[in-house]
């Protein structure tokens, strides 16, 4: 048995329950084959891909709140703190029901090689609760995010692990965190990002994912001779990824015709109204039947009722921005019979693996979720700068620094497919170059 086959079957042992983890574990050992056959004994003398899927610590604990009734509310936090060997801890917290050790693990996981591609000194790291923040009102949001920071801080630092946004996570919660954070350990530093403009975020975080995400895409298409003016364009999500990313598009002259969330769809034939959609999704935090509501081009569909979602609608390129296992290989047969051509991911995992199997088998195009959606935390890592230098830079700088890192991450990624002989799988690419630079660290600094 290969070395990498032997690890996937002790992984698979050891985290039988946790099918997420065992899903981004094996996408990336797969790939990993040819690399880790090129230096397997010693590899495998130093149990390097042991360690790579055994995360540094995990920290579980109770988060006790009270809910506006004076009711008592119990959830459970999370932080996994994956892999430091390239720096700090980074990476979001996921506030959402379905979270788990396992979710988190997963995503941990993948901030690793992620993180690594970005070119920045970050190391990889996830948290989260399984507190559901749908239908919170504001001071139950803080006293929530008050009691998660309360246990977490002790974990945390601005050299240590510096969490951020993530699904339910957005400026408001890193405000919150952010405060009670600074409270309890009586110091002004940058440990969360994603923080307010006031209080040193950053200028283009908050656009960060989404435009990342267009600029890798639109440099994957001018690769491939492809250009992205005139093309339709599905997105899922309504989110903060799907929301930038749609006005990127539409600034690179694409034409974006839908956008998801829980319960239902929107199909817009005259293009979404970003406006529109942020008044909806940030302001009033309401559901998108508001949208059709407000906008007579636009068809809302139930999903549950139709048994359909955004992937039915014909498009040259389809951007999943919603969550991980969206997009199955149902989806992905709609999209080739239509004749998708690109595939990019801006949330984590959201194309099974499957799915992801039959795009590469029918030649479409497709950038993963660890390279495409670096964007967010690539300008976290910016944000980290600037706090450092406790300096401000321009929105222009910002944005040109994240749209260089895209490129460059392309061109690695494209590179590192080319030099072990699997020209155009982008996947193959973008693991071998995260990993590269994450196994180097974790050789030279030793058994630790
Ligand atoms: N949650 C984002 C991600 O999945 C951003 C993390 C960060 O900015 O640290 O990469």
């Amino acid at each position: 048995m290969s070395y990498v086959d032997e690890v996937l079957a002790k992984v698979k042992e050891k985290n039988a329950s946790e099918p997420e983890f065992l899903q981004a574990v094996e996408e990336v050992l797969d790939s990993l084959r040819p690399v880790i056959e090129a230096n397997e004994e010693e590899y495998k003398k130093q149990a390097l891909l042991e360690r790579l899927c055994e995360p540094e610590r995990q920290i579980k604990f109770r988060v006790p709140w009270v809910d506006d009734n004076g009711q008592v509310q119990v959830n459970t936090g999370y932080r996994v703190q994956f892999n430091s060997a390239i720096g700090p801890y980074k990476g979001g917290i996921r506030l959402h029901p379905s979270v788990y050790i396992g979710i988190i693990k997963f995503l941990g996981f993948e901030q690793i090689f992620k993180n690594s591609l970005t070119g920045l000194a970050i190391g990889g790291g996830k948290g989260g609760s399984d507190f559901d923040p749908k239908g919170k009102s504001d001071m139950e949001i803080m006293r929530f995010c008050q009691s998660f920071m309360t246990e977490l801080f002790r974990h945390i630092g601005a050299d240590t692990d510096v969490p951020a946004g993530d699904i339910g996570t957005g400026g408001r919660e890193i405000g919150y965190m952010f405060g009670q954070y600074k409270r309890l350990r009586n110091s002004f530093e940058g440990v969360l990002t994603g923080k307010g403009l006031a209080f040193g975020g950053s200028l283009a975080r908050t656009e960060a994912t989404g435009y990342g995400l267009l600029y890798l895409t639109n440099e994957m298409l001018k690769t491939n001779g492809i250009d992205i003016a005139g093309k339709t364009i599905c997105v899922s999500g309504a989110g903060n990824v799907a929301i930038y990313a749609i006005q990127k598009a539409q600034q690179l002259g694409a034409k974006v015709v839908t956008c998801s969330d829980s319960t239902g769809w929107i199909y817009d034939k005259e293009g979404i109204d970003v406006d529109l959609l942020k008044e909806i999704k940030e302001v009033k935090r309401a559901r998108l039947d508001a949208y059709a509501a407000a906008r007579p081009s636009a068809e809302y569909h139930d999903k549950k009722a139709e048994g359909s979602n955004v992937w039915d609608i014909k498009c040259d390129i389809a951007l999943p921005c919603a969550t991980q296992n969206e997009l199955g290989i149902d989806d992905a047969k709609t999209l080739v019979a239509n004749g998708v051509t690109a595939i990019a991911e801006g949330a984590n995992m959201p194309t099974t693996l499957e799915a992801t199997e039959y795009f590469q088998k029918n030649g479409v195009l497709f950038a993963p979720g660890k390279a495409a959606n670096a964007g967010g935390v690539a300008t976290s890592a910016l944000e980290m700068s600037q706090n450092s230098e406790r300096l401000s830079w321009s929105f222009e700088e910002v944005d040109q620094k994240l749209e260089q890192i895209m490129v460059n991450i392309f061109r690695n990624l494209d590179a590192a497919a080319k030099k072990y002989g699997f020209e155009g799988n982008y996947v193959v690419g973008a693991n071998i170059a995260g990993f590269e630079k994450v196994a180097e660290a974790m050789l030279a600094e030793g058994i630790v």
